[in-house]
């Protein structure tokens, strides 16, 4: 299996909404022997929405009885089960497969500096447990590496079946990161985090195969496959935690950049020799607009930071002289880096996620009208910018779908109209 990141997982259907045609898999399963890898296809197949046996010979180029002898494995294994009779097409109403919820879970983890997001989602996409971990201040690679393991067994103590059925474990990592070695490579909020090697540390731990996504990166898939952005193939995804960042979405698939580093728009340069940045810089975007802005604001009009973003737009929207500059400033800075974003993709859609999202639908409303002015005519009627839909769980929901998408094998959907993208 290639290393590059399968096309989709579970579950769907997402896709352009209203495509109803039967899917179809690019590769001919019978060109591989491989009887797992034939298996998982047609899960794949079935997280779409449900199929009969007939459906899944078409879709794979498998004879109807090896189909049958396959659905027969699965169904024993707990992971598929038949859920009664579908339309008929011109014979005898076929009898459709679906997932089964509970054959199989994944849990997803998110943490940034000072805070750990974790869940179990079932094979269905539904959560069944899910648990928020903090502390008071940023701490080394060990602490951070000691929480989240111990929120995974927190996650998993509450129900043995849970254990014995999870497929893997996957994380938002924040900053730079290594996707493929499952390290993290660098990130100015968290003492030393640098080359961490999460996935082999966190395996050894727990026993369980583990993967790692940038964790703007993972609310982006989140928000793909069941928020915002359901339908869309070109989008930016845009926020943090503690710093800004971005997840680039082209063609359904996410864009890394050759070192993984694509959507670092938080560090591009808004102003030459302008304020320090975490990164090390001068005048980086982030400096202006980040976490760190919003709450260096909310401590100098002597508002507690927990009250967050949400709290500054408010006092902005009632009047406030110098909330409404700060907010003006942040809408201002955003649209121009984001205009050329727009310039560069001409994207469909903007998400704000994160600290972004925790402004208000405020926030997007502004930003999507200085983009109006500051890009291109077309792009910038094509663009709509919304908050997530997601909120917190975003992440967390993201880095249990990269299980699934790993663990799954490469194969894209013909065309047929379905994509579960
Ligand atoms: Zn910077």
């Amino acid at each position: 299996m290639s290393r590059r990141e399968p096309a989709h997982g579970l579950p769907g259907p997402v896709g352009r909404p209203g495509a109803r045609a039967a899917p179809r898999l690019a590769v001919d399963l019978n060109l591989t022997t491989h009887r797992a890898y034939k298996k998982r296809c047609l899960l794949e197949l079935l997280a779409g929405r449900p199929l009969s046996r007939h459906d899944l010979a078409l879709a794979t180029n498998l004879s109807d009885s090896t189909v049958a002898i396959l659905v027969d494995e699965l169904i024993e294994e707990g992971l598929v089960t038949e859920i009664g009779p579908g339309p008929s097409r011109g014979g005898r109403r076929p009898i459709l497969l679906d997932l089964c919820p509970d054959g199989a879970f994944l849990v997803g983890l998110e943490f940034a500096a000072t805070a750990c997001y974790g869940l179990v989602r079932d094979l269905k996409g539904r959560v069944v447990a899910r648990l928020e971990r903090r502390w008071p201040t940023p701490r080394g690679p060990d602490t951070v590496l000691t929480h989240l393991a111990e929120a995974v067994e927190e996650l998993l103590a509450a129900d043995p079946v849970l254990r014995a059925r999870t497929l893997g474990v996957g994380v938002g990592v924040p900053g730079l990161v290594d996707w493929e070695a499952g390290i993290g490579r660098y990130y100015p909020h968290i003492p030393d985090w640098r080359e961490v090697p999460v996935a082999s540390i966190l395996q050894a731990r727990l026993g369980l195969p583990v993967f790692v996504e940038q964790n703007i990166r993972a609310v982006a898939l989140a928000e793909l496959r069941w928020g915002a952005g359901r339908g869309h193939q070109t989008l930016v995804c845009l926020g943090g935690r503690n710093g800004l960042g971005a997840a680039v979405v082209v063609g359904g698939e996410l864009v890394r950049g050759v070192g993984a580093a694509a959507g670092e728009i938080g560090h591009i340069t808004a102003e030459p020799g302008g304020p320090p940045c975490s990164c090390g810089r001068r005048g980086c975007l982030e400096a202006y607009v980040g976490p760190g802005a919003w709450q260096a604001e909310l401590r100098a009009r002597h508002l507690p930071e927990a009250a967050g973003p949400a709290a500054l737009w408010a006092a902005a929207e009632a009047g406030e002289a110098q909330a409404v500059a700060f907010c003006r400033g942040v809408v201002g800075r955003l649209a121009a880096a984001v205009s050329h974003v727009v310039g560069l993709l001409n994207p469909s859609l903007v998400i704000l996620a994160g600290y972004l999202a925790a402004a208000g639908p405020g926030l997007a409303r502004e930003l999507e009208a200085a983009l109006r002015d500051l890009a291109l005519p077309g792009p910038a009627q094509q663009v709509r910018v919304v908050q997530g839909q997601l909120g917190e769980a975003a992440g967390a929901l993201g880095a249990a779908d990269v299980v699934w998408r790993r663990l799954a094998p490469e194969y894209r959907t013909l065309s047929g109209g379905v994509s579960w993208r």
